[in-house]
This record gives C-alpha cells, sequence and structure tokens, in this order.
C-alpha cells in the first residue's frame, strides 16, 4: 500500500478532495493557471492535464487549477494541447530550458516553495544488494516544475545563484594521502 499523498488509490475518484483543492490552489498562486486571473477558492475549477473522459486521474499532479472560462475552453483537450493551441509552447519551453540551467539545490528551493513534493524511488537490492533510495532527478524536477513557477521565479533563482568564482570546489582524496 501507498503511504504517499499521490497514491493510487486516491486516483479513482472524479475531482479532488477539499484538501487538495487547497494545496492545487496555493500552489498556482490563487491564480488560474490559464490565463493568471485571481480566483476565489470557491471559484476554482480542478482542470485535468489528461482529461478524465481519457484515462487522467485525480490527482494533484494530474490538476490544473481553471477558472470557469478556461476550464471550458480546454474541453477535452490534454494540457499541453490545450496550451499549444494557445500558442503558448514557447513559453513553456522557454521555462523548460531555463529551468534546466538551474543547480539541483535551486530546483529543490523552487520545488519547496511552491509546494511540489517529489518522491525518491526505493529500491530493493534483493539478497546481494542492499535496499537503496534514488534522490528524485533533476530532470524530474524541471518537469514537476514547468508550469507551476513563473519566469520571474526562475530569474531570482538564477540571481542567487553563486557566481562561478566563488563556488565550492568539491573535495577530492588526493591519491597519495591513501599511502
Ligand atoms: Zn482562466
Amino acid at each position: 500500500m501507498s503511504l504517499s499523498f499521490f497514491g493510487d488509490e486516491e486516483s479513482s475518484r472524479r475531482t479532488l478532495g477539499i484538501r487538495e483543492r487547497q494545496i492545487l490552489y496555493d500552489s498556482a498562486q490563487k491564480k488560474c493557471e490559464d490565463c493568471s486571473r485571481d480566483l476565489e477558492f470557491s471559484d476554482v475549477q480542478v482542470g485535468h492535464k489528461t482529461a478524465y473522459s481519457r484515462g487522467g486521474n485525480s490527482t494533484l499532479r494530474n490538476s490544473v487549477s481553471l477558472c470557469y472560462g478556461c476550464n471550458k475552453k480546454q474541453g477535452t483537450d490534454s494540457w499541453d494541447v490545450f496550451q499549444r493551441k494557445q500558442g503558448k509552447t514557447a513559453v513553456i519551453d522557454r521555462m523548460r530550458n531555463m529551468l534546466t540551467e538551474l543547480t539541483l539545490q535551486k530546483l529543490k528551493d523552487l520545488a519547496q516553495k511552491h509546494g511540489v513534493k517529489l518522491k525518491g524511488r526505493f529500491h530493493e537490492g534483493g539478497l546481494l544488494n542492499d535496499d537503496y533510495y534514488q534522490a528524485p532527478s533533476k530532470a524530474r524536477y524541471v518537469k514537476a516544475l514547468v508550469g507551476v513557477v513563473t519566469e520571474k521565479d526562475i530569474k531570482s533563482g538564477l540571481s542567487a545563484m553563486p557566481t562561478p568564482g566563488k563556488t565550492k570546489r568539491r573535495r577530492t582524496t588526493s591519491y597519495w594521502s591513501i599511502f
């Protein structure tokens, strides 16, 4: 059984619960994620990135906070198709490139700021190897953050990055020190 907030047992419902709606609303900064209009909590429409009728689950990960008009406009299009139809992919591609430029630590900070939670993956080692826990990769952070963060967020992340000259050199064990 999954203890995850995004657990499978949650996914067969048609819509989100009140607590999840609140999280969605907060992480969307109380706006429609399509037209960026400010929304009252009671006006939030939970849109699906992949439509329910096309197998999309009612999970936070598959949800977007939308105003009534945008939710209607999206119809059964997936979020990507909907954005593409409106000519928004150039923006998304740029965001993705900007995010890719960030360090893993910056991506983690952004994720935390926006309440995006990524789970690592647990690998069972079996008889011969130890179990290990693999932290979420940079690519997974980028994927989760595209469409959540704003360009301004990313830029503030970039400007706070250490300048190359000041970057701490990673300590390596000298070859000679083992003798
Ligand atoms: Zn809207």
